[in-house]
């Protein structure tokens, strides 16, 4: 049975990684990680889900330093606290899903659209120590690597 931590969450699902999975990375959180998840859930993942009325998709929640690593990520990635999830909606494209986590006001730290050439993502993280909310449009460059680009409430939600 998964472990609910919403109504529409699971655990599971929040640090599942194929590449962890395929690797044998350990990639279980700890009980501050859960907890983060938890917060994440409960002010971001759960109420955009409602607001949707379509599933949402984690390609992927909690990191754990090594899964980290070997997928690239950041190395100040707040996958790795548990306060980021990377989603995706199949019902609406990740623009749309992009504008409706900013047109509901969600209170979120870090809004990244990301968008690649093989796919598609919306990042967003929770931390209600920084609550930032920052949007930013990332993108991947030819020759590798990746480029942020902040824009404005207003500017995200004309793009
Ligand atoms: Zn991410």
């Amino acid at each position: 049975m998964p472990t609910k931590i919403s109504e529409h969450f699971s655990l599971e699902e929040l640090t599942f990684s194929q590449t962890a999975a395929r690797d044998g990375i350990n990639n279980r959180p700890g009980p501050q990680e859960i907890a983060a998840l938890r917060e994440l859930c409960s002010n971001i993942l759960q109420p955009l889900r409602s607001a949707v009325g379509h599933p949402l998709t984690v390609s992927s929640g909690y990191r754990s330093p090594r899964l980290n690593r070997a997928i690239g990520g950041s190395e100040t990635s707040q996958h790795m606290e548990g306060r980021a999830a990377d989603l995706v909606c199949f019902n609406m494209s990740a623009k749309k899903l992009f504008k409706r986590v900013i047109e509901l006001k969600l209170p979120f730290d870090q809004l990244i659209y990301e968008g690649g050439k093989q796919s598609i993502w919306v990042h967003v993280s929770f931390d209600a120590s920084k609550d930032r909310r920052m949007i930013m449009l990332a993108s991947f460059p030819e020759g590798g690597g990746v480029k942020y680009q902040n824009v404005s409430r207003k500017a995200a939600l004309a793009w």
